[in-house]
C-alpha cells in the first residue's frame, strides 16, 4: 500500500516528535512518497534533512543521501539514528563497512549516505543493484551547477548512476540557488520543471547593515559592545583572520578565537567545538567554518570585506539567529575590495568572466542601494517582497541623497 499524506503526518509526530510540518516540508514530503523527482530550496534551518528521512523511514527500501562533507554526515547519522532512523555512511571515517553492507543488502536501512566521489566509482552502482531504493537525495545540490558558488565536478557523475535507477525518484535540496542555478540544477539531474518546491528566503529576524568600512577593529569592538552574544566575523585571508582575532581579542576582553585552513586540524576542531559551546564567543574565520555548524544562538555574523557573492552572503548571515531571535549582519566594505574582485576577474576563464562579473555588479548593487537590503536580497532569489522591511540599515535610518552619490563615486571610482 502506498504511503501517504496522514500517515507522514502521524509519523513525522512518533518519529521526530514534531507537531507540524514547517514551512514546505509537506509538499516536498508529498511529492516523495508519491514518486515525483523534486528541487527543495528552502533556507538553512528550514529542515530539509526531514524532507528525505521521513519518506526514507517510510518507504520500503533504502534512501541514497548524497553529501558533501564526511562532518555533515556524520552529524546528520547521528541526528537520524538518535529518532530511531536505521542509518549508515560510506566513508573512509567508517569501521563498519561489513555491517552497513550486509543491513542494505538485507533491505534493513533506511538511509545511506555517502560522498558524490564515492557515488561516481563504479563499484558503487553495482553495490545499489544488490538491494531495493526508495529515493535518491542529494543534499546542498547547487554543488551540480557552475552557477553555483560551489561547483563540485563529481556532483555531475551522480545523473549517470540515477539514470540506471529510472524508478528510484530523485530529490536534490539547497539553500542557496538563484533562478540560474536553479534551472541549471533541474537539467542536470532530469528533474522536472514543476519539481521545484521554493520556499521562503526571509530571515525576517535578521538585521542587514552594510558600511564602509575606517577602522575595522574599532567598528568591530563597537559591534561586539552591543551584542554580547556569539558572533562570527568572516574576513578574507588567513592573515586578517590571525590579526583580527588578536586584536580583537585585546580590545574587548571577550573570548575571540581564529578558524580558517591553516590551522592544524585539532586546532580548527578545537576552536569550532569552543564556540558552538560557548555564549559569548566570537570567531574570526574565513569562508571555510560554518558549513554544517548548529549554533542556533549567534547574535551577529560581520563580514570584514566583501563576500564572494549574494548567494555566499546570504549563505553566511543566515548563520545568525536561527533560534528566530533578533540578530545581526554587518558588512564593512571598502572601494578596495571592488577593485580586487575586478582585477581577480582578469584571471578568470573566459568562459566564465561574464557570468562572475555579473554576481560582483549584483553584490555592489547590495552595497551601493539607498534602498531596502532585504527587498534587493530576497528579489535576487526570485522573490517579490514589499519595498521597505524596516528591519536594515536603509529603513531605519534612510541615507542621505548626498550619502548615496558619495557611495556611488566611490564604487565607480573602484
Ligand atoms: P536545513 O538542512 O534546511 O538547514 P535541518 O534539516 O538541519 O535544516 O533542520 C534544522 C532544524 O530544524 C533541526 O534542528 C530540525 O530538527 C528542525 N526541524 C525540522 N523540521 C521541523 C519541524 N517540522 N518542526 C520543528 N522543528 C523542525
Ligand atoms: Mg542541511
Amino acid at each position: 500500500t502506498l504511503a501517504t499524506l496522514s500517515d507522514a503526518r502521524s509519523e513525522l509526530h512518533r518519529i521526530f516528535g514534531f507537531s507540524e510540518f514547517r514551512g514546505r516540508q509537506e509538499d516536498v514530503v508529498e511529492r516523495v512518497l508519491a514518486g515525483q523527482s523534486t528541487l527543495a530550496v528552502m533556507p538553512t534551518g528550514a529542515g530539509k534533512s526531514l524532507t528525505y528521512q521521513l519518506p526514507a523511514a517510510m518507504l520500503p527500501g533504502t534512501c541514497v543521501v548524497i553529501s558533501p562533507l564526511i562532518a555533515l554526515m556524520h552529524d546528520q547519522l547521528r541526528s537520524a539514528r538518535a529518532n530511531g532512523i536505521r542509518a549508515a555512511t560510506l566513508t573512509s571515517a567508517d569501521a563498519d563497512w561489513r555491517e552497513t553492507l550486509d543491513a542494505f543488502r538485507c533491505g534493513n536501512l533506511d538511509l545511506l549516505y555517502v560522498a558524490p566521489e564515492r557515488a561516481s566509482q563504479p563499484g558503487f552502482r553495482d553495490l545499489l543493484s544488490t538491494a531495493s531504493l526508495s529515493l535518491f537525495a542529494i543534499d546542498e545540490a547547487h554543488c551540480v551547477s557552475e552557477w553555483g558558488h560551489d561547483f563540485r565536478p563529481d556532483y555531475r557523475r551522480l545523473r549517470g548512476l540515477m539514470d540506471d535507477f529510472p524508478d528510484v525518484p530523485r530529490l536534490a535540496l539547497t539553500a542557496t540557488a538563484d533562478r540560474q542555478t536553479r534551472a541549471d540544477i533541474l537539467a542536470q539531474l532530469a528533474i522536472p520543471e514543476d519539481g521545484l518546491v521554493l520556499a521562503g528566503f526571509d530571515r525576517p529576524n535578521i538585521r542587514y547593515a552594510i558600511r564602509p568600512r575606517d577602522n575595522p577593529v574599532q567598528q568591530l569592538a563597537r559591534l561586539m559592545a552591543e551584542e554580547a552574544g556569539p558572533g562570527i566575523v568572516y574576513a578574507p585571508t588567513r592573515r586578517k583572520v590571525e590579526e583580527l582575532a588578536d586584536k580583537l581579542g585585546a580590545a574587548t576582553g571577550r573570548p575571540v578565537l581564529p578558524y580558517h585552513a591553516g590551522l592544524d586540524a585539532e586546532v580548527r576542531a578545537a576552536n569550532q567545538h569552543a564556540f558552538v559551546a560557548s555564549e559569548d564567543m566570537v570567531i574570526v574565520a574565513t569562508v571555510a567554518f560554518g558549513m554544517g555548524i548548529d549554533k542556533p544562538d549567534v547574535r551577529f555574523v560581520a563580514h570584514v570585506g566583501v563576500p564572494k557573492s549574494i548567494e555566499g552572503y546570504y549563505q553566511e548571515t543566515g548563520r545568525a539567529g536561527r533560534d528566530g531571535d533578533p540578530a545581526r549582519a554587518v558588512m564593512y566594505w571598502g572601494a578596495g575590495d571592488f577593485a580586487r574582485a575586478r582585477m581577480r576577474l582578469e584571471e578568470v576563464e573566459e568562459a566564465r568572466r561574464q557570468s562572475e562579473r555579473e554576481r560582483l555588479d549584483a553584490l555592489a548593487a547590495l552595497v551601493e542601494t539607498p534602498g531596502c537590503r532585504r527587498a534587493l536580497l530576497l528579489r535576487h532569489f526570485g522573490e517579490s517582497p514589499p519595498n521597505a522591511c524596516g528591519n536594515c540599515d536603509n529603513c531605519l535610518d534612510p541615507p542621505q541623497v548626498s550619502d548615496a552619490t558619495e557611495l556611488a563615486r566611490k564604487l565607480l571610482s573602484a
